[in-house]
C-alpha cells in the first residue's frame, strides 16, 4: 500500500512537473595573468525521485526502472567534446564515457594554475552517456599533501580522480572536501574513504542528509542508470565536520598553505560549503553560483542564496577566479554571480506577484517562462520545479 502511495505520488509529482520523472536534484542541489590564462588548455592525457515522505521509507527497498527515470537531459552518447578552455567561456563538455573503461585511468583535466586541476564536468541530467560526471570537481597541488574539493558523482568517477592525482604527483592526498550532499558532488566519497591519512571534510548537515529518507531514492535513482559505477557506494560522514556560524570560516592548514572553507547555509542543499584557496586567491563557490546552467532551489531556500551571493560580491570581489559546481571557471566580474542571483529574484518577484494577484500555484508555475533563458542548459528541467518551490516558499513566508 505504501509502495502504491509512493509511486501515485511519484506520477504526480512527474506530470506536475512537465518532464519524466523527479530529477536527481529533487532527490534531495581579479582575472589570471595572461599566462596562466593560456596555460588553461585541456591536457594532452587525455540530481531525482521523490523523497521519502516518512522515516518507515528507508526500510523499503527502492528501485526504479528505466522507463520511470527516462528523461531528455542527458549526454549525447558517443561524444567526446571538451572546450579548449575551461576559463571564461560558455561552451560546457559533452563527454561520454563507457561502463568498460578503467578506474584507473586519468580523468580530462585542466590545470588552471601551477597546482590547481580542474574536472569540468558536463552541464547535464546523470544519464549512462555521461556516467554521473555531470558536475565538477578539482584538487589542489600542496607541498604538504593534496586537497581535493568534491568527489564527483560516482565512486568510479572518484576513484579515476584520485588515478588522474596520481598522474600528476606523488604527494599525499589529504583532504576532500564535500561542498554539499548533492549526488554529482558528494557520492564518490567513499574511494577517498579507502585511501589511508585521507579526512573527509563536510558541512554538518550532511549527517541530517544521511539520516534522511532522501538519499536512499537518490542513490536508487543514479543506480537505475549506472549500476556498475555505484558499487562500492556507501554513504560517508565527514571526519570533520564544519559547524561554524553562517559565513564564518573553518581554516585548514597544511604547512604553508591555508584553505578557508565557509559555511554558506542551506542555500542550495541541506548544508552548503565554499572554499577560498588563500594561497593562491581562488574561490571554489561550488553551487552557490551557475555558469551556463539554471539553478536548481528545491534543497535550499532563496533567500539564502540571495543573500549568499551578494556577500560573495561584497567579500571576494578580488579573487583571480571562482570556480562553480557547474559550467566554466571565471574571472572578475563574476557575471554568473549576478546572473545567477538576478534569476532567483526574478523568481521570486514573479511568484509575489502571483500570490498577491490570487493565481493559483499550478497557473503561477504554467506561466512562469522567461524566454530569455530558454536555451540556457536545463531550462526544461530545471525552470517548472523551481517555480513550484518558490512560490510555496514565499506562501510560507508569509505566516512566518
Ligand atoms: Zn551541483
Amino acid at each position: 500500500m505504501k509502495k502504491f502511495m509512493i509511486i501515485t505520488i511519484f506520477i504526480a509529482l512527474h506530470l506536475f512537473s512537465g518532464c519524466s520523472v523527479e530529477t536527481e536534484e529533487q532527490a534531495e542541489s581579479a582575472s589570471l595573468p595572461e599566462q596562466q590564462m593560456s596555460q588553461a588548455a585541456v591536457s594532452n592525457k587525455t540530481d531525482t525521485p521523490p523523497a521519502a515522505e516518512e522515516s518507515e521509507e528507508h526500510e523499503e527497498h527502492i528501485a526504479f526502472t528505466l522507463e520511470e527515470v527516462e528523461h531528455k537531459f542527458g549526454t549525447r552518447p558517443g561524444s567526446k567534446f571538451l572546450p579548449a578552455v575551461a576559463i571564461d567561456t560558455d561552451e560546457a563538455p559533452e563527454f561520454t564515457f563507457t561502463e568498460d573503461e578503467s578506474d584507473t585511468e586519468p580523468l580530462p583535466y585542466y590545470k588552471l594554475t601551477d597546482n590547481s586541476y580542474f574536472f569540468f564536468g558536463n552541464i547535464a541530467e546523470v544519464d549512462e552517456n555521461n556516467r554521473g560526471m555531470n558536475g565538477n570537481a578539482g584538487f589542489v597541488v600542496t607541498p604538504d599533501g593534496v586537497v581535493v574539493i568534491d568527489s564527483l558523482g560516482t565512486p568510479k568517477l572518484a576513484r579515476r580522480i584520485i588515478a588522474t592525482i596520481r598522474s600528476v604527483t606523488d604527494i599525499p592526498i589529504r583532504y576532500l572536501i564535500v561542498t554539499h550532499n548533492h549526488p554529482d558532488h558528494a557520492y564518490g566519497a567513499i574511494s577517498f574513504k579507502q585511501i589511508d591519512n585521507v579526512d573527509v571534510i563536510g558541512h554538518k548537515a550532511a549527517i541530517e542528509y544521511i539520516n534522511s529518507g532522501r538519499i536512499e531514492h537518490s542513490v536508487a535513482y543514479r543506480r537505475t542508470f549506472i549500476e556498475p559505477d555505484m558499487v562500492e557506494f556507501e554513504a560517508v560522514r565527514p571526519d570533520i565536520i564544519i559547524d561554524v556560524p553562517l559565513y564564518e570560516k573553518y581554516e585548514l592548514k597544511l604547512g604553508e598553505y591555508i584553505f578557508d572553507i565557509y559555511n554558506v547555509g542551506p542555500q542550495h542543499s541541506y548544508g552548503d560549503l565554499i572554499v577560498h584557496d588563500r594561497n593562491e586567491n581562488i574561490l571554489w563557490v561550488s553551487d552557490l553560483v551557475f555558469n551556463n546552467r539554471v539553478t536548481f532551489m528545491e534543497d535550499g531556500h532563496s533567500k539564502l542564496a540571495i543573500q549568499g551571493q551578494e556577500w560573495l560580491l561584497d567579500n571576494f570581489s578580488d579573487v583571480k577566479l571562482m570556480i562553480p559546481g557547474h559550467g566554466s571557471a571565471q574571472t572578475a566580474p563574476f557575471p554568473m554571480v549576478t546572473k545567477t542571483m538576478n534569476y532567483v529574484k526574478r523568481m521570486r518577484e514573479f511568484m509575489a506577484k502571483a500570490i498577491d494577484d490570487g493565481v493559483d500555484l499550478m497557473d503561477a508555475v504554467d506561466t512562469a517562462e522567461f524566454e530569455d533563458w530558454k536555451n540556457v542548459r536545463l531550462y526544461g528541467l530545471n525552470q517548472r520545479p523551481n517555480s513550484n518551490f518558490i512560490y510555496r516558499e514565499i506562501e510560507a513566508e508569509q505566516f512566518e
